[in-house]
């Protein structure tokens, strides 16, 4: 008989789990209330658009992310992109590694950016200087926001507001108010420090629903996983085996059960006593981050640029895809859009065009076809100062039962990255009960 695992959730932290419990010859079971996979990373459908749920980044340092998208065969749907374009005042700096080692690859190009100041260029590298110093002392580091953190390390207002807050409220989506000081670092050391190769950006060349069909073929055909499209209602860990009720009232058990649910989906479905338990109802403490993902049609290219950053501006991100050839598809993205939440859909679709024309002023000349604005009010958890007491272990006390999915305690802010390695983990400590002493990430 082969050993078998229950898996909930079919975003990528449970894709992860299925993935690598499959090839060690596991029956897997994965269940998805969606018809699509790939859960807040992938996309729905509007008519006869496919559209992104939001443009998904990935970074050269996502080891796991990257193993995981090898191992299901779809790798080659992302494309990578050393040059990172900041675009201002008609002007482009370009972010790009140079020949140099690690860490003065970014230097030569960073010199002549016509962004900054030199003074201003002296405070960007100062900081960066320092970085690894700062690493050190992750514990003070979560104390305190990285707000407080830039100023304590005399970041001026202007390099504030036209660099780090691009770089960081979108990797971490959230505030640098609201930002833990110990993630904002790490992100920065990770993307910009380690490798040439560490910060370059991947996009996908297809819709992200696309992605995921894909992946699919490889999870269910190759690796046998079977899918099963239903909403879990009630999971159940009194009996001899784990198992779940779905709202058909079909009752699946396995050996092993696995939730890569949300922290606010899973709790109203477990058992009472874990309801009420400190280890189990921590995690209701965590609070969620929004974004916003407008979205615009237009009849014409607007830019020779695939991606950048609109600095200064409360849009910190445009995409432009070309997937869709009927029209030039274009994505702009607002991270911790805290201050939009309130705002009326029309309003933000304008305020999104007026950024489009300040920062690419071409899309004056093409005809707008559509817009849409993605509102993700609970996009991620919030990665404030003090939040790793919050964020449990993927093994937990209770025998048989794991915890997936990015919000669990990964050293990674809410991220994809995060959420594949929360899975690869949940393997590994199943994997263990077993005898195995598998390291799945090195
Ligand atoms: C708008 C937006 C933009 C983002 N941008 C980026 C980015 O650029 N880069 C990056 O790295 N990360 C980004 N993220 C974060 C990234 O999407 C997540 O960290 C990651 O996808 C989380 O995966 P997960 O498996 O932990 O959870 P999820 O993707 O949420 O998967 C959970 C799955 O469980 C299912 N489910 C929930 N309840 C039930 C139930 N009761 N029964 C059955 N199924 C259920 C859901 O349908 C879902 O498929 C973004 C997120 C959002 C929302």
């Amino acid at each position: 008989m082969k050993p078998s695992v229950l898996i909930l959730g079919g975003g990528l932290s449970g894709i992860a789990a299925a993935t690598i419990l499959a090839r060690e010859g596991y029956s897997v079971q994965l269940v998805e209330r969606h018809r699509y996979l790939g859960g807040r990373a992938s996309g729905f459908r509007d008519g006869e658009d496919w559209i992104d749920n939001c443009q998904h980044v990935v970074l050269g340092c996502c080891s796991a992310f990257l193993d995981l998208f090898e191992k299901l065969k779809i790798k080659r749907l992302i494309a990578f992109h050393s040059s990172i374009p900041f675009l201002a005042n008609g002007k482009t700096t370009v972010l790009a590694p140079s020949k140099l080692p690690s860490p003065f690859h970014f230097l030569p190009r960073f010199l002549t950016a016509p962004l900054f100041s030199p003074q201003e260029k002296w405070s960007i590298l100062s900081l960066f200087a320092r970085l690894s110093f700062a690493r050190n002392n992750p514990e003070v580091l979560d104390k305190i926001n990285m707000m407080d953190w830039l100023k304590k390390m005399k970041q001026p207002f202007s390099v504030i507001e036209r660099f780090w807050k691009i770089i960081l409220i979108s990797s971490l989506n959230e505030t640098l108010e609201n930002m833990s000081a110990k993630y904002g670092v790490m992100v920065l050391e990770k993307a910009f420090l380690q490798s040439p190769d560490s910060a370059a950006v991947g996009l996908p060349s297809v819709p992200l629903i696309s992605l995921y069909e894909e992946a699919e073929k490889t999870l269910l055909g190759d690796l046998g996983v079977k899918k099963i499209k239903g909403t879990v209602k009630q999971i159940v860990l009194s009996e001899d085996k784990p198992a779940v009720i779905l709202d058909d009232e079909t009752k699946l058990t396995a050996d092993d059960l696995i939730s890569a649910l949300p922290f606010y989906n899973l709790f109203p479905v477990l058992p009472l006593n874990l309801q009420e338990d400190r280890l189990f109802s921590n995690f209701k403490k965590l609070e969620t981050t929004p974004i916003l993902g407008i979205h615009f049609w237009f009849d014409q290219k607007i830019t020779e640029e695939r991606f950048g950053a609109f600095p200064g501006s409360p849009v910190h991100w445009f995409f432009a895809n070309s997937f869709d050839q009927r029209f030039y598809y274009v994505q702009l993205v607002i991270s911790a859009a805290y201050e939009f939440l309130k705002a009326n859909n029309s309003d933000i679709i304008e305020m999104g065009i007026q950024e489009l024309h300040k920062y690419l002023p071409d899309s004056k000349k093409a005809k707008l076809v559509k817009s849409l604005l993605v509102r993700e009010t609970r996009a991620t958890f919030s990665i404030k100062p003090d939040t790793d007491p919050l964020r449990p272990s993927q093994k937990t006390k209770i025998p048989h039962f794991f915890l997936a999915g990015d919000w669990t305690d990964t050293g990674w802010p809410a991220t994809m990255e995060g959420a594949v390695q929360s899975g690869y983990r949940c393997a590994e400590f199943i994997l263990e009960q077993k005898g195995f002493q598998k390291k799945i990430l090195k």
